[in-house]
């Protein structure tokens, strides 16, 4: 099994990370008993959040026994040190667990500096081993590079997947030069990639640690799958991800989500890339009347704004779903759906 050293950390994970953000959707026996596989088939490595509702309970359910032998990452979206308090608190209650291995600044417009009471307090906790090691997520690769730069974040989550962009990669290179470790979100550009060898083969060239989300037994036996007969990047391999590339080019919407809210009530994470979901899975589940209803309330977008002001990827939202709403028409009636 590959393994991969998490910057200087100190951290070597073999193979692959698990992404806690799905198992929010199971209930917790359902939860606890396919992150009990995946421990079995060798993940030691799982990363979640205190904004995935109750995953970091499920966690700790799963996991109180063998707290030693695993590696959690997870993450505080608080905006003073009042909250990261109530949010460190409340997530080692959950995980049933005095230490968490590496705490992550959720998704920063800003990348707090030294002197900032947020960083001080991390820093604290650091000294005191309450958190082994400070880490940030981010989806700016301009944030992401600022803070591998600073010194301060040992360890940078991002998206990384085989249809990144040259910018999005210069991330890796950035934490590298300075000792930083990597771990990749999205490694399936949120469902757009269907192929998971794909991605797992592509990164597989860095120090990079995937975190694949699983919610179902089939996905985590398919990552068990490529764990054991890793993927290499060959000839073949490359031909379809530069194919993939093409088909995609690179405005297209991850599925973030980082521009909701939407006055209209828009769902613009998966209503902006509607015509790439319907293309690359089963397309019955998305012309339900409920998700007509859905795409239909483009028609009341009130050019605001606020979703491309919001855009990691600096995407034009609103043209966007223009465009998806006009070709989910056309596809409606090309099917006789309407
Ligand atoms: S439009 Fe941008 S922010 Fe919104 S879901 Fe898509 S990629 Fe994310
Ligand atoms: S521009 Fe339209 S889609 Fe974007 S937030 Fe405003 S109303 Fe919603």
């Amino acid at each position: 099994m590959q393994k991969i050293l998490l910057g200087n950390t100190g951290i070597q994970v073999e193979g692959t990370g698990f992404g806690a953000l799905p198992i929010q959707r199971r209930t917790l026996p359902e939860a606890v008993e396919i992150l009990q596989a995946a421990y079995a088939g060798g993940i030691r490595f799982y990363d979640t959040a205190r904004a995935y509702s109750d995953s970091e309970e499920k966690l700790g359910c799963a996991f109180r026994d063998v707290r030693k032998d695993i590696i959690i990452a997870t993450k505080t979206g608080a905006s003073t040190v009042e909250e990261m308090k109530r949010h460190l608190e409340e997530t080692l209650r959950c995980l049933q667990t005095d230490y968490v291995d590496i705490y992550q600044l959720h998704n920063p417009s800003q990348v707090p500096d030294a002197d900032s009471p947020l960083y001080r307090q991390l820093a604290a906790w650091k000294a005191q081993g309450v958190i082994r090691h400070i880490g940030l997520t981010n989806h700016s690769a301009d944030n992401a590079i600022a803070a591998a730069q600073s010194g301060l974040y040992e360890v940078i989550q991002f998206p990384l997947s085989c249809i990144s962009a040259p910018r999005d990669l210069e991330v890796i290179a950035a934490c590298q030069a300075h000792g930083v470790g990597i771990l990749a979100m999205k490694a399936l550009a949120g469902g757009l990639i269907t192929d998971a060898s794909l991605s797992y083969a592509f990164l597989s060239q860095y120090p990079v640690v995937p975190l694949w989300g699983v919610q179902y037994r089939h996905e985590l036996d398919n990552i068990l799958q490529l764990m054991a007969d890793p993927p290499r990047l060959t000839e073949a391999v490359w031909e379809k991800i530069n194919a993939l590339r093409q088909e995609l080019s690179e405005d297209f919407c991850r599925g973030c989500g980082y521009c909701l809210p939407c006055p209209a009530g828009i769902p613009i994470n998966n209503a902006a890339r509607m015509t790439l979901l319907m293309g690359r899975s089963p397309w019955q589940p998305y012309v339900t009347p409920q998700w007509q209803e859905q795409m239909a309330r483009i028609e009341n977008c009130q050019h605001c704004g606020a979703c491309a002001s919001r855009c990691p990827y600096h995407l034009d939202t609103p043209a966007l779903l223009q465009r998806n709403y006009a070709q989910y028409k056309q596809f409606l009636k090309e099917h006789h759906i309407v």
